[in-house]
C-alpha cells in the first residue's frame, strides 16, 4: 500500500469566484481541496475549485475506487463546481457525497437542484457516475473509515449562519489534516474543538478578513461567520498544528493584500503559508 499523504489546494476563494489579473498568483475559484491520500482520493468541498480537481483525477481513472466527497455545509460557494465536476459524468465512477445531517432530506434535494432545470440542461439522468448521499451525524466523534486506514472525522462549529458547518480532520499513517473553513472564533476556539485539532500536522484555516474589514464600523463584518488573520493564528497556536494555511480569501482582496496578510500571520506563527491554487503540500509529520 502507498503511503503519499498530500493536498492540492484546487480553490481558495471565499463567496464567488473572481478570476483576473489581482487574483492571478493565489486564484480565483472558490473552496476545494484534493486529498491524494495512499492512492485514493478525498475531496473537501465542491466550489468551483472542484472542476480541476475533476481535471487531474480524469488523467488518471482508478476503477473500483470510490472518490470521497466531504461538504462543510451547502453555501453556494461550496457545492456549485459540482455541476461540471467531470467524474459525475463518468460511468466507470462511484462518488460519495458527505455532507453535514442538518435538513438532510432538503440538501440532498438542494444538492440535486444543482443538474435539474431551470439550474441546468443536465438533468439527474445525465450523471453517469454511481452517485450516493451519506449525511453525517452533527457532534464531536462522527468518523467515517474508508479504506486502507483512512479516517475522516467531523465536528460541528456553530458561529457560521445558518446553520453551522463541520470541520474534517483527515487521518493516515499518523498523519493528520485538519480543514476548518467558514468559522468566526473572536476568542479562540472552545475546548472540544480545540482538542479535535490538536496537534494536527496542517491546519488550514478561514482567513476571509483583514482586522480593519471585521471591525469595519458600520460596514463591521462581525457576525458574518468567517475569520480574520489573528484568528486563525491565535488558533493555530492554541491546536499546536504544525503548519497553518490561511483560506477563504475574501474576493475583494488582490494578491498584494494577500501578501501583507501572510506578512502579519508570520509575526505571530512563523509556519504560516498562503493558500494558493494548483499548489500541491505533502503532509508530515
Ligand atoms: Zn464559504
Ligand atoms: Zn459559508
Amino acid at each position: 500500500m502507498k503511503k503519499g499523504f498530500s493536498l492540492t489546494f484546487c480553490g481558495v476563494r471565499g463567496s464567488y469566484p473572481v478570476p483576473g489579473r489581482e487574483t492571478r498568483r493565489y486564484g480565483g475559484n472558490t473552496s476545494s481541496l484534493l486529498l491524494e491520500i495512499g492512492g485514493r482520493h478525498v475531496i473537501l468541498d465542491a466550489g468551483t475549485g472542484i472542476i480541476q480537481a475533476g481535471r487531474i483525477l480524469d488523467d488518471r481513472p482508478q476503477p473500483g475506487q470510490a472518490i470521497h466527497i466531504f461538504l462543510t455545509h451547502l453555501h453556494i460557494d461550496h457545492i456549485m463546481g459540482l455541476p461540471f465536476f467531470a467524474p459525475m459524468f463518468d460511468p466507470r465512477a462511484e462518488i460519495v457525497i458527505h455532507y453535514p445531517e442538518a435538513e438532510a432530506t432538503r440538501s440532498q434535494q438542494a444538492l440535486e437542484a444543482l443538474f435539474l432545470p431551470p439550474y441546468s440542461p443536465i438533468t439527474l439522468q445525465g450523471i453517469k457516475a454511481r452517485l450516493s448521499f451519506r449525511p453525517l451525524a452533527a457532534g464531536a466523534g462522527g468518523a467515517v473509515l474508508l479504506d486502507d486506514g483512512i479516517e475522516v472525522a467531523s465536528v460541528s462549529h456553530d458561529s457560521h449562519p445558518r446553520l453551522g458547518v463541520l470541520i474534517y480532520r483527515v487521518s493516515f499513517a499518523g498523519r493528520r489534516l485538519v480543514y476548518a473553513t467558514d468559522v468566526e472564533s473572536p476568542g479562540s476556539f472552545a475546548a472540544d474543538i480545540r482538542a479535535f485539532i490538536a496537534g494536527a500536522d496542517l491546519l488550514v484555516h478561514d482567513s476571509q478578513y483583514v482586522e480593519q474589514d471585521y471591525a469595519g464600523g458600520l460596514c463591521s463584518r462581525k457576525g458574518f461567520g468567517h475569520s480574520t488573520v489573528s484568528m486563525a493564528v491565535r488558533n493555530a497556536i492554541a491546536c499546536g498544528v504544525g503548519r497553518l494555511f490561511l483560506f477563504h480569501f475574501d474576493p475583494r482582496y488582490s494578491d498584494a493584500m494577500l501578501e501583507a496578510m501572510l506578512a502579519q500571520a508570520r509575526e505571530g506563527f512563523p509556519e504560516t503559508f498562503l493558500a494558493q491554487e494548483g499548489k500541491k503540500i505533502k503532509i508530515r509529520r
